[in-house]
């Protein structure tokens, strides 16, 4: 049974709440000095930008043509993404295929914009620092990219071009992620626990740690969600498990699972690791997140086993974490997997990489077991804040 209170939302964009609104009051003020510069780093620095980012200069020169007291009620008044982010660059416009992403990751009800549009700029803008090589057109872009940040932004899309969306609190150094659903709508509790904890940190944004910055990726597997939520949603959309598609040492084309899980009758899936590790749109889209923002832990939510794991056969990087979080949740620490065999999961490449991975099984695929998992979260952020 469910205890936690089921969330009305479905994944879908969010204007920017109330830390976003003081980062971007002061931001403002930057910006507003720093908007024509910014406008002129960017044309600049990526060529193919042919207008300076309208939304972002008008605000700021809108800010700085006034005094202080409108700036403080522009602050409180509601900030649309589109006033935030400005309009799509050409190189990351939404394919066609895109619009589905809509569908699924907005409620129909509110008619939000789709996640694509909002989310292109901010990667494009990073992506422009990392090629500048003005420390002081650096500095302005990353400046830029901070505030743009605040809002919802695209890691990479799916096979059928559905966004895969992340949002990050806070600016510290040290960089956590949050993510759920690489195994689709099979385990969709997972998506619906990771944005809970999204409105959650963002509504209580002064419990993250000023050391921490806190990344959320509530869908890793979108295309898996729009298909439902029976064994046949835990895949992407060329029948791959995610989870067995990275470049671990163990990888293999032919994958395992519990025998009566997603993994049906036989607990195994032909070509279940795809082609080739990181064959696909999404584990590619997670390797340029977690290597692109230096990410140095992540907790990622699957759901239906009861467990916390982390590099498989133990002494992994994120070993010390994953006893942390299995000592507050209650769910067992489990070293070493003997239920099936593993290949090219996540938790075993991130060990390789040096990131502290820890996988949490949520008891079933409908409980969010909020009180335990969200502890947990803190009891991680405070110990990675510690060092
Ligand atoms: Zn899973």
């Amino acid at each position: 049974m469910n205890d936690n209170p089921r969330p009305t939302f479905e994944f879908r964009p969010v204007p920017p709440a109330k830390h976003d609104r003081r980062r971007i009051l002061v931001l403002g003020g930057a910006a507003a000095l720093l908007a024509g510069g910014v406008a002129k780093v960017l044309q600049l620095v990526v060529p193919n930008l042919t207008e300076p980012p309208p939304p972002l200069a008008a605000s700021a020169s809108a800010s700085t043509s006034t005094s202080t007291a409108p700036l403080v009620e522009a602050a409180s008044a509601p900030i649309s993404p589109t006033q935030v982010l400005p309009t799509p660059l050409p190189t990351l416009a939404p394919s066609p295929t895109a619009a589905p992403a809509a569908v699924v990751l907005a409620p129909a009800a509110t008619a939000q914009p789709p996640l694509a549009p909002t989310a292109a700029p901010t990667e494009t803008v990073a992506a422009a620092t990392e090629v500048d090589a003005q420390p002081t057109a650096a500095t302005l872009l990353r400046t830029t990219a901070i505030a743009k940040e605040l809002d919802w932004f695209e890691i990479g899309t799916s096979v059928e071009g559905r966004s895969i969306a992340a949002i990050r609190i806070g600016t510290g150094p040290v960089h956590l992620a949050i993510m759920g659903a690489i195994h689709g709508g099979w385990e969709k509790n997972t998506m619906t626990l990771v944005q809970q904890a999204y409105d959650y940190f963002n509504d209580n944004s002064d419990l993250i740690q000023p050391q921490l910055s806190v990344y959320f990726v509530p869908a890793t597997n979108p295309d898996g969600i729009a298909v439902g939520t029976n064994s046949d949603a835990a895949w992407n959309a060329h029948g791959v498990d995610l989870n067995r598609n990275f470049d671990s040492y163990n990888w293999s084309r032919d994958t395992f699972g519990l025998v009566g899980g997603r993994y049906g009758p036989t607990g195994t899936k032909k070509n279940g690791g795809g082609p080739r590790p990181f064959s696909e749109p999404e584990t590619q889209a997670v390797k340029r997140f977690i290597e692109g923002k230096s990410i140095d832990a992540v907790l990622s939510y699957h759901s239906g086993i009861v467990s916390v794991t982390a590099k498989d056969g133990g002494g992994g990087v994120g070993e010390p974490l994953a006893e942390e979080v299995a000592t507050i949740t209650g769910y067992g620490y489990i070293a070493k997997w003997t239920l099936y065999k593993l290949t090219g999961q996540f938790m075993d490449w991130l060990d390789d990489k040096n990131v502290k991975g820890v996988e949490i099984e949520l008891p079933d695929q409908h409980t969010l077991d909020w009180a335990k998992n969200l502890k947990s979260m803190k009891a991680v952020m405070q110990t990675l804040a510690e060092g």
